[in-house]
């Protein structure tokens, strides 16, 4: 086993911890992020070229948890909680696939990080005896995979915050339709609201004193590293078949996805070029385009779970190429407005009968963009979501009803409800501490 690797903040204010500290504390305690002291460095030779998913993530991840308890219980959690197909399957149209994250229990590729986290959760020590208040703010999706991950596992509370009228009524109804151990609160704000009502809390020393807090947002390395593993296992499979690198366009918001998808080109797998795509939100395509960074509040989109305007994981980003000219020619962002999701969607379905959700049809048009530039090269476009948690979106412009996945149809069989919330921090402490 090679050397305990440390993880630091991004702000570089809180001590060194392993892996199982990381995961346990969610966001470091000067408010950075936590990020590996060095990436490692892999060689795609070590990857078993049989292996399944969860095969791939436990070569992927052991130098991530070197040197932490959890090392010896990694390749039993990636068994247990990345069980899930994330096929890449070619399009219909010319040089293109489709890499499929959305076929989880929710329907979105937050099923991946969110179960792996618990999965982890499950066996870190805790030294207090009461129960672990998981709290998550959500932009629709993450919010039911981290309930669902959690749903009755003993000792752990989740308590999902969401923006009131911001999510799809499929969403929402995932949102409420667990009960047990799982709140849903309807927060009347926007997205960045809820996450700055998270972020507060979970620095809030007095609160963290009465109820012990922790995180399951994207901050979390817990969801971010397993991120890394479709990425690396699909980029492998493409690298053995066709001696070529993955191209990969990433319908982005927060930047966890991304982020997982440059970690992977980072350790030395075979990742090419990496796009982002954005919805209205454009924080991030400006500052690709060389304005300053400027966080800004989010814009209601079509795309809802990307309407963010102050990505959290952009720390992360610098962090990892801190040097802004040389992220800037890295990477490409773009800014991809309702119009053009809304014919996205309608002319593939027309076009190609291939059907996406909002978010991954901005992804579809940067391509369709590059393709009118001339482009030829090979690309994927990642799936975050399936159609049908968007059908009110979708439907109109398909002009047929969509066929709901198995495991959203029994989530919407079931009642569902949630609690109203003030956007303010101070109503978060006392709904918690009542
Ligand atoms: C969360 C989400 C995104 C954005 O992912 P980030 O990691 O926040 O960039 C995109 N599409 C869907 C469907 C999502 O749920």
């Amino acid at each position: 086993m090679s050397e305990t690797i440390h993880y630091h903040s991004t702000r570089g204010g809180s001590p060194a911890v392993t892996i199982g500290q990381a995961i346990t504390a969610g966001l470091a305690p000067d408010g950075g992020l936590y990020v590996p002291e060095a990436l490692p460095q892999l060689d795609p030779a070590a990857f078993d070229p049989h292996g399944t998913l969860a095969d791939s993530a436990a070569t992927l991840l052991a130098p991530f948890f070197a040197g932490d308890a959890l090392a010896a219980e990694l390749p039993a959690i990636c068994a247990e909680a990345l069980d899930l197909h994330t096929p890449l399957r070619p399009l219909a149209y010319g040089n293109a696939n489709v890499l499929e994250l959305f076929h989880g229990p929710t329907a979105a590729f937050k099923d991946v990080g969110a179960r792996f986290l618990a999965a982890c959760m499950r066996r870190l020590p805790r030294a207090d005896a009461r129960p672990l208040t998981i709290l998550v703010a959500t932009s629709g999706d993450t919010g039911a995979a981290v309930a669902a991950a959690f749903h009755r596992q003993p000792n752990v509370r989740v308590v999902i915050l969401y923006p009131d009228g911001l999510v799809s009524p499929r969403q929402a109804h995932q949102l409420g339709c667990f009960g047990d151990n799982v709140a849903a609160l309807r927060v009347a704000g926007r997205f960045d609201d809820c996450q700055r009502m998270v972020k507060a809390a979970l620095n809030d020393a007095g609160l963290q004193a009465a109820v012990p807090l922790s995180s399951a947002n994207s901050i979390s390395l817990g969801r971010l590293l397993p991120q890394m593993s479709y990425y690396a296992h699909a980029a492998l499979g493409w690298w053995r078949g066709h001696g070529t690198p993955l191209n990969v366009i990433v319908p982005t918001g927060n930047l966890g996805n991304a982020m997982a998808c440059l970690w992977v080109r980072a350790i030395g797998l075979p990742i090419g070029e990496v796009q982002l795509a954005c919805n209205a939100n454009a924080t991030l395509p400006e500052f690709f385009s060389g304005a300053d960074y400027r966080p800004r509040d989010a814009v209601a989109t079509l795309a809802n779970a990307m309407d963010v305007g102050a990505p959290s994981n952009f720390e992360r980003l610098r962090w990892t190429f801190p040097d802004p000219a040389m992220l800037r020619a890295l990477l490409q962002a773009h800014s991809v407005d309702d119009t053009a999701i809304r014919h996205t969607i309608a002319h593939h379905a027309r076009d190609h009968d291939e059907v996406f959700c909002p978010h991954t049809a901005t992804a579809v048009h940067r391509l369709d963009r590059l393709r009118a530039a001339g482009d030829t090269a090979d690309w994927t476009v990642v799936a975050t979501a399936h159609p049908a948690k968007f059908e009110g979106v979708v439907e109109p412009l398909i002009g047929h009803p969509l066929a709901v996945p198995a495991a959203l149809a029994s989530m919407l069989a079931r009642s569902a409800s949630a609690e109203p919330l003030a956007a303010t921090d101070a109503a978060l402490h006392d709904w918690l501490t009542r």
